[in-house]
């Protein structure tokens, strides 16, 4: 159920509600806007009913959250935005991000070259893989903990936010002392008891849509790590499996204003795993920008043809300043600025 608080409710009324709320064994989760404030009743739906709340003071009105997601649907904000803040960058809202780096790190030269690269043209925060889910197991898996400290003299070194994949709870430890987001791959989306763990950490996290995943099994996965008490939650679009066999993923560009829709959250678009070529990127990348994704990651490396991963779809360094100026100039034509510092 959902407590639409009165414009004038004090904190006290709120206060109240939250207490009788928990009383029944259900959570409240208090959501701020800049008008409202609405406590969801996430519980037993006739517990919260009984406690007859209407007319309480300070409520305006109960409503039921019809959807099986709650704190992800976009009916908990009554129509606002979640905008995360990552040292400074806004993600979300009017506010456009472009998450680059690449597919995985390999070395100190390749990772630094491509950090400062990324900075230097304005990017909002830079991303790269130590665990790496790979189809074959006879595939590099990553550099791992060694992965992870490269990541930290990127960050020392040009103060850009780090993004990087969480594969197992296992690493969970060494990769929150590096990640300012926490990345859960295509093929974890699904994966509940990690989805929970990331939650309990409070660390902001880019879950990526599922390979052959609706929209549905999104939100409840992104339902998972908000229910911990983790808000900072971006979803993230990267091309799902069709009968389509021309191009590696389908990018479903149609996930950006449903997704708008249903949620609150911020929406960001992966168009080098839709792709898996590089002459593709900037169309899909343009595509994305103009039908308002909230942000881009895309993959980008110094000798894209050595790159030990995901080489045939990452943009080369020397292209990336150009890049960000088209896509910047798309997502301006959807009423947003790029998110730097
Ligand atoms: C990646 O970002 O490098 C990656 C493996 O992505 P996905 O989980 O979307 O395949
Ligand atoms: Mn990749």
């Amino acid at each position: 159920m959902m407590i639409i608080m009165k414009t004038t409710a004090s904190e006290e009324e709120i206060a109240a509600v939250t207490k009788r709320v928990e009383s029944v064994g259900a959570r409240a989760h208090i959501s701020r806007g800049e008008e409202l404030t609405v406590i969801g009743a996430i519980g037993d739906r006739e517990h919260v009913a009984r406690l007859g709340l209407e007319g309480a003071p300070g409520v305006d009105q109960v409503v039921p959250i019809l959807k099986p997601y709650k704190l992800a649907s976009s009916q908990l904000r009554g129509g606002e935005r979640t905008v995360i803040e990552i040292d400074g960058r806004k993600i979300g809202g009017q506010h456009f991000s472009l998450i680059a780096g690449p597919c995985t790190v390999e070395s100190r030269d390749q990772t630094l070259d491509t950090a400062r690269v990324v900075k230097e043209a304005g990017g909002s925060l830079f991303r790269g893989g130590a665990y790496k889910p790979r189809s074959s197991p006879y595939s590099f898996q990553g550099l791992g903990q060694e992965g992870l400290r490269l990541l930290a003299e990127a960050k020392a070194e040009t103060g850009l936010p780090i993004v990087t994949e969480l594969m197992d709870v296992r690493d969970l430890e060494p990769v929150l002392e590096v990640a300012d987001v926490v990345q859960i791959g295509a093929r974890n989306m699904q994966n509940y008891t990690l989805l929970s763990e990331v939650g309990r950490s409070g660390c902001p996290v880019l879950l990526k849509r599922g390979l052959s995943s609706t929209l549905e099994e999104l939100l409840m996965a992104a339902e998972y790590v908000l229910k911990e008490g983790n808000e900072a939650v971006m979803l993230c679009e990267r091309g799902i499996r069709t009968f389509e066999t021309a191009y590696r993923f389908t990018l479903d560009l149609t996930a950006i204003p449903v997704l708008k829709e249903l949620s609150h959250l911020p929406v960001i678009v992966d168009p080098s795993h839709a792709a898996g070529r590089r002459d593709f990127v900037t169309s899909l990348s343009l595509a994305a920008a103009a039908a308002g994704a909230d942000g881009i990651i895309v993959e980008i490396h110094p000798d894209p043809d050595a790159a030990i991963c995901d080489g045939p779809q990452a943009l080369p360094n020397s292209g990336f300043a150009q890049y960000v100026e088209l896509v910047e100039r798309a997502a301006a034509v959807a009423g947003k600025e790029l998110s730097s510092v």
